[in-house]
């Protein structure tokens, strides 16, 4: 039974007088139905302020790979608190995290730990400028790395005002940006290496970096093109630019060792967060010897009060225990109720007669409902962002509101994280309450 949301309700109000937006994030802001309250999280479920149980697939935006309150990781942040919460100088858990994460990272030589992706994804980009001495970094249509000024460009841009491929616009995402820096940052689409090969031919020495999401998690969750990284790979080295992978979302998701682990395609440079701590606040840098030498030898700015916390640390090396107990259990119990969730998603997309849009992986998918009038034959994948703009946003919303107040909790964007706390009953119980939500508001639309 559904309890309502009085109580969400009466506090997002309240929030709103104190809080600005009543919120902590812009993007909680579009939450469906509206931005709801939470009190308590245990494996993959979640209970709102009203009572309302749900199962969780939006685990933190990803970080949760081992679902809620996981009993290692709570238990080893414990105990490190009470041994102190930062002491702004070295500790041994540090060393110990360093050491596992450059065991099971192939480009990590060296690592430096942060707070957030977001300012690890400024360090590398730093460190590849530094590094080359050249000024230009090129990034993806539709990918995010963050929300600092120096990359947040063309996330979700209008293709009308983003050009043409040989004549690619840089769009900033807020105002208040700082002018005149998209002058340094490229974007050209994904999954086209055609146009990253021409683009590095005729600016050869004047790029830093290619800064890529691996799999391309925020718009679409959409796989690489057979030969897409390996050549990318190819062309950065080719023309000496820094390969920055931002594993953000992929990082210790999709396989222990991230994309470059799952696909075998080593970076120069990579970022992690998120999963790696499984919600304890902790992004790492990490990279190649012949760049990361720079922050050792001091000579590249990179630093932070809350650099290499204790109790994340803790967080973190908990965390990899249990991702690398019993051959990676974990993996494969998160990939098997994903797996299942995509056959069923599909399998109701024809029961229904949908042109439903389900790809991605286990750990990761995405469900996205096409435009009226387009076309996807049975199959047909979303291959880059402007792809992704013949999915129906408005009803995806739609259906995300409705599916919540049945109890299953996913992102509006269209992405659903797995977890290995996710069972067969959580499996069973999420495509039931779709069926429902499909026919009451999917069916109709089409
Ligand atoms: N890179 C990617 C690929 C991300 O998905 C995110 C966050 N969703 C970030 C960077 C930024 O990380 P944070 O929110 O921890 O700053």
């Amino acid at each position: 039974m559904h309890h309502g949301y009085a109580k969400s309700i009466a506090s997002l109000e309240r929030a709103k007088r104190s809080l600005a937006g009543g919120v902590s994030s812009n993007v909680r802001a579009g939450d469906k139905p509206f931005p709801l309250y939470f009190e308590r999280g245990m494996g993959s479920k979640l209970w709102d302020v009203d009572g309302n149980e749900y199962i969780d697939f939006v685990l933190g935006r990803g970080p949760l790979f081992l679902g809620h309150t996981h009993a290692g990781v709570i238990e080893a942040t414990c105990k490190q608190l009470q041994m102190g919460q930062i002491y702004a100088a070295q500790h041994e858990l540090e060393i110990e995290l360093a050491e596992r994460v450059c065991r099971i990272v192939p480009c990590a030589d060296l690592v430096r730990f942060g707070i957030s992706g977001s300012e690890a994804v400024h360090g590398a980009l730093r460190l590849a400028r530094a590094a080359t001495g050249r000024k230009t970094v090129i990034k993806f249509e539709g990918q995010y790395h963050g929300w600092l000024d120096n990359i947040l460009y063309s996330l979700g841009p209008d293709p009308t005002r983003a050009g043409e491929w040989d004549h690619p616009r840089t769009l900033a995402e807020s105002p208040g940006q700082f002018d005149g820096e998209e002058s340094h940052v490229v974007v050209l689409p994904w999954n086209h290496l055609p146009t990253l090969e021409q683009y590095l031919d005729q600016h050869r020495g004047e790029i830093a970096a290619v800064i890529t999401e691996p799999v391309m998690c925020n718009t679409a969750v959409i796989p690489p093109l057979p030969g897409f990284l390996e050549g990318m790979r190819e062309l950065c080295t080719k023309h000496d630019v820094v390969l920055i992978f931002d594993e953000v979302i992929t990082g210790f998701r999709l396989s222990l060792a991230g994309a470059q682990g799952r696909f075998g395609i080593k970076p120069d440079l990579t970022i992690f967060g998120k999963a790696i701590a499984n919600g304890m606040p902790i992004s790492c840098l990490a990279g190649i010897e012949k760049y990361m030498r720079l922050i050792a030898a001091g000579k590249v700015g990179h630093g932070g009060t809350y650099n290499s916390i204790p109790p994340a640390v803790a967080g973190a090396i908990a965390t990899l225990d249990a991702l690398e107990q019993d051959e990676h259990a974990a993996y494969a119990a998160a990939d098997r109720a994903g797996l299942a969730l995509v056959d069923g998603l599909r399998g109701l997309a024809k029961k229904l007669n949908l042109p439903l849009v389900v790809q991605g992986y286990g750990v990761i998918f995405y469900l996205g409902f096409p435009k009226q009038g387009v076309a996807l034959h049975e199959g047909q994948a979303i291959t880059d962002y402007r792809t992704s703009l013949t999915m129906d946003q408005d009803l995806y919303s739609a259906f995300v509101s409705d599916i919540v107040g049945r109890g299953v909790r996913i992102i509006p964007r269209g992405n659903w994280f797995l977890s290995s706390a996710h069972t067969d009953d959580d499996v069973a119980a999420t495509l039931e309450a779709a069926e429902a939500a499909l026919i009451e508001v999917v069916v109709p639309a089409y």
